[in-house]
């Protein structure tokens, strides 16, 4: 803004009012930093706000605060941008615009601690460093539990146990795998994962790791053909690649991309499938490459009816399919074994609470703080708000109990019918975690009646 002199003026609220002689003007140079996407006008934005700096300096010395305020914004967007470049389905990058912004960080800006790209390049090479034969015995016996502890192992390190599983059912020599190809599918999947704080590849990792073990621990391997475990596991790993943090209400609610793309029918879970076939059409990552077309079709067609399960909205459609299986159950009935493996991988997903306590509580702190953001950014777009993901109404206890009681409880009792040594397994561990949320539940109500009083 400049007053009748040409000087640039501090917007602030101690500037003097206009007045017809001496009114200010304003010169556009930049529009709502957060709404810009493409990096051409963030380039521009830049350009203009150099521009403006200078000659703000050649007039008067110094630049105002605003100046700096304004660059250090686009800076910061600037990175943002870069560190959400794997969520092209946004629309948000082009293919030159992204090469364009690479570029141009290379040259300009001060190298950023390390990129993205530098990132995953390293977990890769630890991974393809790390051979899966330095693995021991009781690594191996203990990744079958579902008492595993991922928060101790390093995301190439995960790679690895990855590897294992995958090795460790027979899958190598059942269905041809070459050791690169499973090393490269499973650098794709990792780096298809969002650096979000639940729907990350960590939370991949539990998933699979914990439908490993239960197929460990139901002895799965005797009951149904190798090709229906690979399809679950697979489906285990791949089911919620490039989650955006935001679920599918807010997908609707906010008609995005994916939303408009699948028609708003389980629009993240389509996505997520999608995204696994997508890697699986790289020969160089495609572990299904040796098989038949037949068996390809079965996979395929598998792991698509798995991964939409997942969509929490078809929950209790699933859970009462199975409920009604539940007194003749027939491993030998292709309808029973379907729903079976949806059970299994829902089971998986949801498992969290399953395991102690001390590798469960910070998983529900990070799904909080993802849920704490879709609401927040609900509030701030005007959306309708998700009940149960707003900061104002929620709490650790109140989420979890409820959650236990009538999603958790329900599901898991329904597959320890069938699978009686599940009980001590996962049923239990779920009836503890409800027990230790019901007291802190009642704690916290105490504490705000004695407030009140
Ligand atoms: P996902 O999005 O991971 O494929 O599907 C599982 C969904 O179930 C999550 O997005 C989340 O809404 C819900 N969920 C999973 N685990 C928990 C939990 O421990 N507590 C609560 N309150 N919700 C959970
Ligand atoms: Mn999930």
């Amino acid at each position: 803004m400049y007053d009748t002199n040409g000087s640039v003026m501090n917007i602030s609220p101690w500037l003097e009012a206009n007045s017809q002689d001496s009114y200010y003007r304003l010169e556009v140079v930049a529009v709502d930093v957060q709404s810009v996407a493409m990096p051409t006008e963030l380039d521009n934005m830049e350009c203009r706000l150099h521009h403006l700096e200078s000659k703000v300096i050649e007039g008067v010395g110094k630049a105002p605060d605003l100046i700096y305020e304004l660059k250090s914004q686009v800076e910061s967007f600037k990175r943002k941008l870069e560190s959400v470049e794997h969520l092209s389905w946004m629309g948000l990058f082009r293919d030159d615009g992204e090469r364009h912004l690479q570029a141009k960080f290379t040259s300009k800006l001060q190298s950023p601690p390390m990129s993205l790209q530098e990132e995953r390049q390293k977990v890769r090479m630890q991974f393809l460093n790390m051979s899966s034969l330095q693995v021991t015995e009781e690594v191996r016996e203990h990744l079958k539990t579902p008492i595993f502890d991922n928060w101790q192992w390093e995301e190439a390190e995960m790679l690895v146990l990855l590897q294992v599983m995958y090795t460790d059912l027979d899958f190598m020599t059942a269905f041809h795998i070459e050791l690169d190809v499973l090393q490269n599918f499973l650098f794709e999947v990792y780096c298809h994962y969002n650096n979000i704080p639940f729907h990350n590849f960590k939370h991949c990792f539990c998933v699979t790791q914990m439908m490993y073990g239960l197929i460990w621990l139901t002895d799965l391997r005797n009951k149904l053909s190798r090709i229906d475990l690979l399809i679950m596991l697979t489906s285990a790993l791949c089911h919620d690649l490039d989650h955006p943090g935001y679920n599918n209400v807010y997908q609707i609610n906010a008609q995005t991309d994916l939303a408009l793309r699948y028609n708003d029918i389980s629009p993240l879970e389509n996505h997520h499938c999608a995204v696994a076939f997508g890697i699986l059409s790289k020969p160089e990552c495609n572990i299904l490459k040796n098989l038949t077309c037949d068996q390809y079709k079965h996979i395929r067609g598998g792991m698509i009816k798995c991964i939409l399960a997942t969509d929490m909205a078809r929950h209790n459609e699933i859970l009462n399919k199975f409920k009604v299986m539940q007194p003749v159950f027939d491993f030998t009935n292709k309808d029973h074994k379907e729903v079976l493996m949806k059970i299994m991988v829902k089971v998986s997903d949801i498992s969290n609470e399953a395991r102690p306590m001390a590798v469960a509580e910070p998983w529900l702190d990070c799904l909080l703080q993802e849920f704490f953001n879709q609401s927040d950014s609900e509030k701030l777009k005007g959306l309708p708000v998700t009940p149960f993901m707003d900061r104002d109404k929620v709490s650790k206890p109140s989420s979890q109990t409820n959650f236990i009681r009538f999603v958790l409880l329900p599901l898991f009792t329904e597959l320890t019918k069938l699978f009686p040594c599940l009980e001590q397994h996962i049923l239990e561990p779920v009836r503890r975690a409800l027990d230790y949320y019901s007291t802190m539940e009642r704690a916290t109500k105490g504490e705000e009646d004695t407030t009140k009083a």
